[in-house]
């Protein structure tokens, strides 16, 4: 794994003070020294008191004083402790000694891992017998540490080039990159994508999200760097998190794209840009708010090629789009869309216009900003942060006599008065707000100030719905029929025919597949509005609607659920206040281990549930990929060799996840040799073990690699 460290955690480490040379060692350096005449008996005796007075080490004083050159006080330092010398040439780590051993654990030393096999790590250092390195290199990397020696100045050289800050940043780029051909679209800056690893980094993590479908990208600030979660489906799925010090790169540079000013960190900005990926224009809206942690930025991605959809692809049952369309078909009145974030309003506003434009009435929207462009419809962007602009904006469009007005959302009182007064006199008006239910979205209609008598003589319709996951049909589990009553007879409902099984390829181990919406479509009768006029409370418009015939999104979902549609759970979610996150939290570290022979699972297992650990097991690639997708371990161990899937293919499509791109690797394999390490690499894992294994040896890797992962302990 990657290991990250900030400046500040850099700062704090501070190098430790030099561990003294055992007195023989050190006799025998001196007398080496005055032997070779490199340096003169009272030079010598000054140097020592430095050292005996403030600790140090004696090469490093009588460098430091200008006696002895730094490469002869070393090359007489080999001799001296009987440690082989390395110079700057061959000052080179292999890639996987440095995934080995962290940043934090090098620099606090001032060592350099060099080369591993499966025993023994050797790594640089200048100053011999440091118990302390060598501990902290064994609990890092599982191996028994092996020192070189090497001068400080070429070591700090030689550190800096293999932990260069960003790193980090082109390991993350490997794991996110996707295939996808990226174009930025006028950002202002004359970088090509492939100028630096953060525009790269940026690019990819949002075509990754147009690739998986996501409809959002969270990166918040965390005190681990910045988690970086996608909106799928509804649901906040986690992918990487970005070091520490390389978030506030990426933070600015999407706040480049987007054209905010990278200096405010302190309040919320917006802003937007604009990506071609796979030649599709896809719009970004970035928003940023602060938060104790540093700021949280929130991505929404639109593809732009997405068609306004006609209102019979909607997905709404015949009533309601009975409802709907004679609600649209009058030439003025107000048509409110409402529900939470994400419950696809827009999508419903703009198949809306998309039935209007007929090329024969005036459409006008205004928009903050336009999502998706309406041919035939005369699209306004407009910043309703930017305050009065908004209420300007939509007075001049009315003057222009406009018989259709799409107003994106109601969000104060002016605008509600605007809208609400061109409803009442004439225009078809269609917007949206941010209520609960249908019944709700009156009172917040009252509650902006207008007046109960014409919201009810001028209300059209309302719309309100939620997006609701269907039941993959490959892997669904379906009740038997006595099984199906007694649910349905829990829930209020005939019967529940089926519930999520449990994952498979077609709907990316979820259960579900994509959403369907749940709508209530009221439209006033004569009841209603005497209700409307007269005030009444929401609950009293819900008892209303229901004396009326108008069922309740709740009710048309488990009309769903009876279908074997959709679940009972997914309607609990839905139709609960807020969606959470997927994911586990705290508790024992859980490691899947793939091995087509039994014994040798048997033997893992066994070794780590005795340590505390939750063990699941796989017998071929396959059941790595599936039990890693629907468990989330903590760390995968997999052999190479195995049948159906083997291990090579096994990690290369857990890379392909996103989910999964970030999960450690161990590699089980009986071959050794030098091919091993570039074939753990090139695979993307993290270690490796040589069966058969030895107890202990297992052991200490699965420790060092929850070691690696775990930045606490240091
Ligand atoms: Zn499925």
């Amino acid at each position: 794994m990657a290991n990250h460290v900030s400046a500040a955690e850099r700062a704090s480490v501070a190098t430790l003070p030099i561990p003294a040379m055992p007195p023989s060692q050190r006799s025998r350096f001196e007398s080496l020294l005055l032997k070779q005449q490199l340096i003169r008996d009272d030079e010598l005796l000054i140097a020592s008191e430095d050292v005996d007075r403030l600790g140090g080490s004696l090469a490093d004083a009588i460098v430091a004083h200008g006696f002895v050159t730094e490469a002869d006080a070393y090359a007489v330092l080999a001799i001296a402790t009987g440690m082989a010398f390395v110079d700057r040439v061959h000052l080179v780590p292999s890639p996987l000694a440095l995934r080995l051993v962290p940043e934090r654990i090098a620099r606090r030393h001032t060592l350099l891992p060099l080369d591993e096999d499966n025993r023994t790590l050797r790594y640089a250092t200048s100053r011999p017998f440091d118990a302390e390195a060598e501990r902290d290199i064994t609990f890092a990397s599982g191996r028994t540490p092996r020192g070189v020696l090497a001068m400080p100045s070429d070591l700090r050289a030689a550190l800096d080039q293999a932990y260069p800050k960003l790193g980090d940043i082109d390991f993350l780029l490997d794991r996110v990159r996707c295939g996808a051909s990226i174009q930025s679209v006028d950002i202002g800056d004359s970088a090509t994508p492939s100028e630096s690893p953060v525009i790269e980094l940026c690019n990819h993590m949002i075509a990754r999200a147009v690739q998986v479908g996501a409809s959002d990208v969270h990166l918040e600030p965390t005190l681990q760097g910045v988690a970086v979660r996608y909106r799928i489906g509804g649901i906040l799925e986690s992918s990487i998190t970005i070091p520490p010090e390389a978030a506030s790169l990426i933070l600015n540079r999407y706040k480049v794209m987007g054209r905010a000013d990278i200096a405010v960190k302190h309040r919320p900005q917006d802003g937007g840009f604009r990506l071609i990926v796979d030649g599709r224009p896809i719009d970004v809206r970035l928003s940023t708010l602060p938060t104790i942690n540093g700021e949280k930025v929130v991505m929404r991605v639109i593809d732009t090629r997405t068609c306004p959809q006609t209102l019979e692809s909607l997905g709404y049952d015949e009533a309601n789009l009975t409802r709907l369309r004679s609600a649209l078909n009058r030439p003025d009145g107000l048509v409110l869309i409402t529900g939470p974030t994400g419950c696809g309003k827009t999508t419903v506003l703009y198949s809306a216009l998309n039935h209007l434009r007929t090329g024969h009435t005036n459409i006008v929207s205004v928009e903050d900003p336009v999502e998706r462009r309406i041919a035939g419809v005369n699209q306004i962007p407009v910043n309703s942060r930017s305050g009065n602009s908004f209420a300007a904006v939509l007075r001049s469009v009315l003057r222009q006599d406009p018989n259709v007005l799409m107003v994106g959302e109601i969000r104060d009182s002016e605008v509600a008065q605007i809208v609400g007064q061109a409803a009442y006199t004439g225009q078809l008006v269609l917007s949206s707000v941010h209520t609960a239910d249908a019944a709700s979205a009156i009172t917040r209609l009252l509650n902006l100030g207008l007046e109960p008598f014409k919201v009810a003589e001028s209300l059209s319709a309302i719309v309100a719905q939620r997006l609701i996951r269907r039941l993959c049909i490959h892997c669904l589990r379906r009740h038997d029929s006595v099984e199906a009553v007694l649910l349905g007879r829990a829930n209020g409902i005939d019967a529940v025919p089926a519930s999520a099984g449990r994952g498979c390829e077609s709907c990316r181990h979820t259960g579900y597949v994509e959403r369907m919406p749940v709508a209530e479509v009221l439209v006033p009768d004569d009841r209603i509005r005497h209700h409307i006029a007269h005030g009444a409370t929401a609950p009293e418009i819900r008892a209303a609607m229901h004396a009326a015939g108008c069922r309740s999104m709740r009710e048309r979902a488990l009309e769903l659920v009876s279908l074997g549609v959709t679940s009972i759970d997914e309607v609990d979610r839905v139709l609960a206040p807020e969606a959470h996150a997927v994911g586990r939290t705290g508790g024992t570290k859980r490691v899947l281990i793939v091995d087509d022979d039994r014994i040798t699972r048997m033997l893992v297992k066994l070794l780590l549930e005795r340590e505390g650990y939750e063990v699941l097991e796989g017998e071929n690639g396959r059941h790595a990929v599936e039990i890693a997708q629907r468990e989330r371990p903590d760390l995968l161990i997999i052999d190479l060799l195995m049948p159906e899937m083997d291990g090579y293919q096994a990690i290369e499509r857990t890379r392909r996840d996103l989910s999964l791109a970030t999960l450690p690797v161990m590699v089980l394999t009986s071959e050794d040799g030098p091919g091993i390490e570039r074939r753990v690499l090139e695979l993307g894992a993290d270690d490796y073990v040589i069966k058969p294994f030895e107890p202990v040896v297992l052991l200490a890797r699965v420790r060092a690699a929850f070691r690696r992962l775990d930045r606490a302990v240091v």
